[in-house]
């Protein structure tokens, strides 16, 4: 299975306009973070989760033209808004594509985008939802399972597939959730800067849930520009976890 890091950034990216702070400004590659997703494949099935504002960059960037199936986290806009751009996919690929997300999020996606959901036509997304719960299913050879997490008062979703999780926008895991993280080869999990926030863990509440989901190997991902240029406290991490950057490529 291959992972690659699509975005690594909060909701407004990284630089955020008009900003100056030394995030923004940093000329390091690894500073530059757009909104969080990933890709992943394993040759014979590959998975997005979340479509974000930047998807259309992001595939073009890591020249990806392939889609099986979108997994969605949650209806903030930084997840979901790039959906009318998976029409050149559909061009590409001639598919329709399977987008899945839990009830509340699958409602709201349909209102959102009901021009591609009630009139579907060549010109609008092809694209069909699919309601899922929070047991496990199994898209071609990637077993997913959803795990439930808390965005301060929102329950959304991360996932697992396989040997991999990811969780992004999360404050809370209980611990029924986080027992079906045991055995993880690769966690990525969200960090938004030092101090505490109502919605996300803290870069101490992601590096205490990587010591109890206790992975091989574990990314943050979802960081703020207050967090501060990724040099700065990168080399301050424990040896198995690093900052995702934009572009990174998982093998596991
Ligand atoms: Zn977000
Ligand atoms: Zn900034
Ligand atoms: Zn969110």
């Amino acid at each position: 299975m291959k992972i690659i890091a699509l975005g690594s950034g909060t909701s407004q990216g990284i630089p955020v306009i008009g900003c100056h702070c030394p995030s923004c400004i940093s000329e390091d590659k690894d500073d530059i973070r757009l909104r969080s997703s990933i890709y992943v494949s394993t040759g014979n099935t590959s998975i997005l989760i979340d479509i974000g504002p930047d998807f259309r960059a992001q595939f073009l960037a890591n020249k990806i033209n392939k889609v099986d199936s979108v997994l969605i986290t949650h209806e903030h806009n930084d997840h979901i808004i790039g959906l009318d751009d998976i029409r050149a996919i559909n061009f590409t690929q001639n598919v329709t594509i399977p987008i899945h997300a839990e009830p509340r999020v699958a409602t709201d996606l349909e209102s959102r985008f009901k021009y591609a959901f009630l009139n579907p036509r060549p010109t609008v997304p092809r694209i069909t939802m699919h309601r899922i719960d929070n047991s496990p299913f199994v898209l071609g050879d990637i077993t997913v399972t959803p795990i439930r997490v808390m965005h301060d008062k929102l329950p959304i979703l991360g996932y697992r597939l396989n040997d991999m999780a990811y969780i992004t926008d999360a404050s809370y895991i209980n611990e029924q959730e986080l027992a079906k993280l045991t055995g993880l080869k690769v966690l990525i999990i969200n960090a938004l800067r030092k101090t505490t926030h109502p919605g996300h863990f803290n870069l101490e509440e992601a590096l205490e849930h990587v010591s109890l989901i206790n992975a091989e190997k574990n990314y943050l991902t979802h960081i703020s520009h207050s967090m501060g240029p990724s040099r700065t406290w990168s080399h301050q991490l424990p040896s198995n976890v690093a900052p995702l950057s934009d572009g990174m490529v998982i093998d596991l």
